[in-house]
């Protein structure tokens, strides 16, 4: 009785390798013609000045629809993308993806900035520069419109990492440091890394929950931040204890479902006309009172 269970558990565990194994074989393979195919597409997180409320940009986040999985999350795929080399061209979609749809959101009278993910792959790619400039140049765009946001973890990784981004800023790109605080790097380390804002993880921004508040972390965070002239973005804020108490810690800017969800562009310019409107309906009445 033992014996067969054990051998059961065993077949059981090597089936869920295998198709764990074949999953990822399937998506790295699927990831090579995913812009050929029409798979991607790219959705957009609002994000808000701490002192005007304003959308002041946007997050760009990439979404895959695979033909076998349906939807995959990016989490998943990106690292499967980097792998199989995929990510150059996914990379190049999603910077000339973003730079069309800045265009049309101006020539409808919207004027956003993006911020776009940049994976470690591209950075150490030679191209990126050219890659960049065209796709602005392209749309009649310039380096402000975009900002590159990077993972702590990469940053670490390697010193032609750090060159890479010295060229970009001086293109006139702002640098944002993603996901802060998962990286394990020594605080001390910001003051040399070339970066204009960072990103507190989700993980720190989720501490602080009505009643029961650990700030700590995200209270030094803000303070060395600032201390070091770098700008603060909470991502992840999904309650409005958080929003309100890391709007009173001095976060610059917030990104979360409290705000809203990552939106398909059309959802997203008529998330920000509603948003306008509501604002000034908001300060028409304040001026009644
Ligand atoms: P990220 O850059 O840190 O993006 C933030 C992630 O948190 C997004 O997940 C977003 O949908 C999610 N999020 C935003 N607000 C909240 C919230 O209030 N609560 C919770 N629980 N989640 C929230 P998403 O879109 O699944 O992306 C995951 C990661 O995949 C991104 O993390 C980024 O590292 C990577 N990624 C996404 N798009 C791209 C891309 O175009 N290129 C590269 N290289 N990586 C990308
Ligand atoms: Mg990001
Ligand atoms: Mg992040
Ligand atoms: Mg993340």
């Amino acid at each position: 009785q033992v014996k067969e269970n054990g051998r059961n558990n065993i077949c059981h565990y090597s089936e869920k390798l295998e198709e764990a194994f074949s999953r990822k074989k399937v998506i790295g393979r699927q990831l090579l013609s995913a812009v050929d195919n029409g798979e991607l597409e790219l959705h957009y997180q609002p994000i808000l000045s701490a002192s005007t409320l304003d959308v002041v940009k946007v997050e760009a986040l990439l979404r895959w629809t695979s033909p076998t999985f349906g939807p995959v999350s990016p989490a998943e795929f990106i690292p499967l993308a980097e792998a199989g080399g995929s990510i150059f061209g996914i990379g190049n979609w999603v910077l000339r993806k973003v730079c069309a749809d800045l265009r049309s959101f101006r020539d409808e009278g919207l004027r956003l900035k993006a911020a776009v993910n940049i994976s470690g792959m591209q950075l150490m790619q030679p191209g990126l520069p050219e890659q960049l400039a065209e796709a602005l140049a392209d749309h009649g765009l310039t380096a402000d419109s975009l900002e590159l946001e990077i993972t702590e973890t990469v940053l670490m990784s390697d010193e032609d990492i750090i060159s890479s981004l010295i060229n970009l800023r001086s293109m006139g790109f702002c640098i944002s440091l993603d996901d802060f605080g998962t990286g394990f790097s020594s605080l001390s380390y910001l003051r040399t890394f070339p970066v204009d804002l960072i990103k507190i993880d989700r993980s720190f921004v989720s501490g602080i929950q009505p009643g029961a508040s650990d700030d700590t972390l995200v209270r030094a965070i803000i303070e060395l931040s600032h201390n070091l002239g770098l700008r603060v973005v909470s991502e992840g804020v999904e309650l409005k204890e958080q929003f309100d108490l890391l709007c009173a810690l001095g976060s610059d800017q917030l990104q979360g479902y409290f705000i809203s969800r990552p939106l398909p562009a059309s959802a997203l310019k008529a998330f920000i006309s509603g948003y306008a409107s509501a604002a000034s309906a908001r300060e028409s009445s304040a001026n009644i009172r």
